[in-house]
């Protein structure tokens, strides 16, 4: 089986930032997960009907996924959080499972902001976890999507700590700045390649 590498950490840590390098210097395979859940609710009507039940004919809007809707109760409602996250989540693995099938690469990285949250860390071999400050974090997110304070909060509330998250990391990137994110990602590819490796001896 190809190693499966998840890449997670807090809203605005800097995620897609560390997997579009793994792509670009080592050509790693990334699955975006948060993206391709947004596909998949928007391609499988089971998915639809299911969500519907749980949150009220109007998470639809003409067929199509309202998100303002959906936020609205679910990060205020982390039962609710979680209930969905649940429902969407067997959707994105099998999906993930398929596209790994077509992907020729010592390993994959699955990017996912709820790698933790949803379970979906445990069919990961190894997890690298990304750390920023909170407050670094969300002055990102306010200058990348326009999105108030009071907003930002209350999705990292919904979030695992970062404390959690490291202590089932097999690697943390500390991406408070972007020095030296070369150096490191490098030094985690090598001993991903030499676990790998291991694992083939063994
Ligand atoms: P989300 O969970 O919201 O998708 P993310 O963890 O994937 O976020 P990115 O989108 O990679 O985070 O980064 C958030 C923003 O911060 C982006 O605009 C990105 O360009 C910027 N950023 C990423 N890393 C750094 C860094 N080291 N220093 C400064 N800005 C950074």
């Amino acid at each position: 089986m190809m190693t499966t590498v998840g890449l997670t950490g807090g809203i605005g840590s800097g995620k897609t930032t560390i997997a579009n390098l793994f792509a670009s210097q080592f050509s790693i395979p990334i699955y975006i997960a948060d993206t391709k859940a947004k596909e998949l609710i928007a391609q499988k009507d089971s998915l639809q009907k299911e969500i519907k039940s749980l949150l009220g004919e109007q998470a639809f809007v003409d067929g199509k996924y309202n998100t303002a809707f959906v936020a609205g109760i679910v990060f205020s409602d982390q039962t609710k959080l979680e209930a969905l996250n649940q429902l969407i989540h067997p959707y994105v693995q099998e999906d993930f499972l398929q596209w790994k099938q077509n992907q020729h690469s010592p390993y994959v990285i699955k990017e996912s902001a709820i790698l933790f949250e949803s379970g979906s860390y445990k069919d990961c071999d190894y997890i690298i976890t990304v750390t920023a400050p909170l407050e670094e974090r969300i002055r990102r997110v306010i200058l990348r999507d326009k999105i108030d304070r009071k907003t930002i909060e209350k999705r990292i509330k919904n979030q695992w700590n970062d404390e959690n998250k490291i202590k089932l990391s097999t690697f943390v990137i500390d991406n408070r700045d972007f020095d030296r994110n070369l150096d490191k990602i490098q030094t985690i590819h090598c001993k991903i390649m030499e676990m790998i490796d291991e694992n083939a001896e063994n």
